[in-house]
């Protein structure tokens, strides 16, 4: 199966490291024009560099509104019109409960849910029009087993599931197809900081026996993202080497 995304212009939020770099460099070698999103335009434009094949950086806060509706103008002035985004910035903010503060609940449910929702309203009426498009939302298994110390970010995980499945049944009509890839533990900057102990005890709970790597969690994106994904819509795909079954 040969996938071919010539002519598409894909948005990958949070492109500039980790998953989402490698989301990028899978959708460019399948040929799409990837716009890579980081906060920093420094940092988006030497991760496109990076991509190479025509993909360009763009400075964003996937948290703010203005920014993202700049974004996604500068997006389709300077590469067209979007028909694949990815919905993949992230951030954490742990803390047990009694010690969560304010600022750490905001930040996470502002990156990973708002952001999403933000953009994928920006992107939206561009697929319609075109009758074609690919949302591809990053969660988390946290998103559907929580995880200790992670209520934030599990609940802005779990937010993506209903939101994608309900922009799937808004979208379905115009062929504007919306997905969730659940990850499991991959090894990015995000995990680097795991203790060898953790690191340790959650490998006996991976059936797999190893962290995924970004690749593993870029195949199954670039596949939604394809033509051959055509009659796939409102699910979640986990990536977790059998982690969560
Ligand atoms: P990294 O921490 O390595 O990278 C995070 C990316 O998000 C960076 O490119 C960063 O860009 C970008 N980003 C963060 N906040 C914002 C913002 N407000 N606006 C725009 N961009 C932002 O994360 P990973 O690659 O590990 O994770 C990617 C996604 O996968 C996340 O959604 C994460 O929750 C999810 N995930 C990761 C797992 C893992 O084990 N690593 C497991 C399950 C899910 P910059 O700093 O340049 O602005």
């Amino acid at each position: 199966m040969k996938i071919d995304l010539g002519g598409r212009v894909a948005v990958v939020t949070g492109g500039t490291r980790g998953i989402g770099y490698t989301i990028g460099e899978s959708l460019a070698g399948a040929g799409a024009t990837v716009a890579v999103i980081g906060r920093t335009l420094a940092t988006a434009e030497s991760a496109a560099a990076a991509i190479g094949h025509g993909a360009r950086g763009f400075a964003c806060d996937v948290a703010e509104s203005a920014s993202v509706q700049a974004m996604m103008e500068a997006v389709a002035r300077d590469l067209g019109s979007v028909a694949i985004l990815v919905n993949n910035a992230g951030i954490t903010r742990d803390n047990v409960i009694p010690r969560l503060k304010d600022a750490d609940w905001d930040d996470v449910l502002n990156a990973n849910l708002r952001g999403a929702f933000l953009t994928t309203r920006a992107a939206s009426r561009g697929m319609m029009k075109a009758r074609w498009g690919r949302i591809i939302n990053v969660s988390s298994i946290v998103g559907l087993v929580g995880n200790k110390g992670q209520t934030n970010y599990a609940a802005s995980k779990a937010g993506l599931i209903g939101f994608t499945k309900s922009v799937a049944k808004e979208l379905a009509s115009r062929h504007v197809l919306a997905n969730v890839v659940a990850p499991g533990y991959i090894e990015t900057d995000m995990t680097q900081g795991l203790g060898e102990e953790v690191r340790a005890a959650l490998l006996r709970q991976i059936p797999l026996d190893r962290l995924g790597t970004p690749a593993d969690v870029a195949a199954m994106v670039t596949f939604l993202a394809s033509d051959q994904a055509s009659y796939i819509t409102g699910q979640v795909f986990v990536v977790d080497g059998g982690m969560a079954m």
